[in-house]
């Protein structure tokens, strides 16, 4: 049985779809063959060419790069992608960061971004939604889907970044002496606050810290990054 985590799934056109742990690291890396191989079988276990997969590179930055058939299969310094051409498949990797999946219906625009807090309260969401009207796109035609990240029952964060979230204070939640951000209320409302129907986002709520099905960079600890792949595109 092909088992993996799927978004959308009530629209037919659309593949986006997130690897696990059991599928190995898929973090991609500019001067390593680390992960190649893992990467090359979760692929071909979804149906997907390897060549036919464009990936962000991951800075937790707050580039979002428009891409086409002819880009290159790695984009650097980009943490979202967004094309209107079929036939390539984008993807991003994370690990308790939050993969936000976009899909423009009408103009069948479509979009995976990597969402860690710098990015997030940084405008990586504005950014995504403004390279996808650019291209012809009306938020009303946006569905958006979260896939699994590390929820508010476990991102703590120290004073030192508090300030950070001060546009946010409903998502800080203050327990038992830490403090605690909900990344995704904060995803939430940006989304609606720039136009986008709350009925259209759909959330995955599981927790990346407490499901050992996921790769989490705050339990694990790793030396080097494991991460999920969060890929999405056009059958
Ligand atoms: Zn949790």
């Amino acid at each position: 049985m092909l088992k993996m985590i799927k978004f959308f799934q009530n629209i037919p056109e659309i593949l986006a779809v997130m690897s696990e742990r059991e599928d190995g690291s898929m973090k991609l890396f500019k001067d390593s063959d680390l992960n190649l191989e893992n990467r090359k079988r979760f692929f071909e276990k979804i149906g997907i060419g390897e060549n036919k997969i464009i990936a962000a590179e991951i800075v937790h930055g707050i580039k979002v790069e428009i891409v086409n058939n002819s880009s290159p299969n790695f984009i650097l310094e980009a943490d979202g992608l967004i094309t209107r051409d079929k036939n390539i498949f984008l993807s991003a990797t994370m690990a308790d960061c939050i993969p936000v999946y976009l899909y423009e219906s009408e103009k069948k625009i479509i979009g995976v971004i990597h969402c860690g807090w710098r990015g997030i309260v940084s405008g990586i969401i504005g950014n995504a939604i403004k390279e996808t009207l650019s291209i012809g796109g009306k938020t009303e035609n946006l569905k958006i889907a979260l896939g699994p990240g590390i929820n508010s029952c476990h991102f703590e964060i120290k004073d030192d970044v508090l300030d950070r979230f001060g546009s946010y204070p409903e998502f800080v939640i203050r327990r038992e002496g830490k403090i605690f951000v909900d990344l995704k209320g904060i995803i939430k409302e940006q989304m609606v606050d720039l136009g986008i129907d709350y009925k259209n986002i759909e959330n995955n709520e599981e927790c990346t810290m407490e499901d050992d099905r996921y790769f989490s960079f705050r339990r694990d600890k790793p030396k080097v990054t494991e991460a999920m792949v969060a890929v999405i595109g056009l059958k």
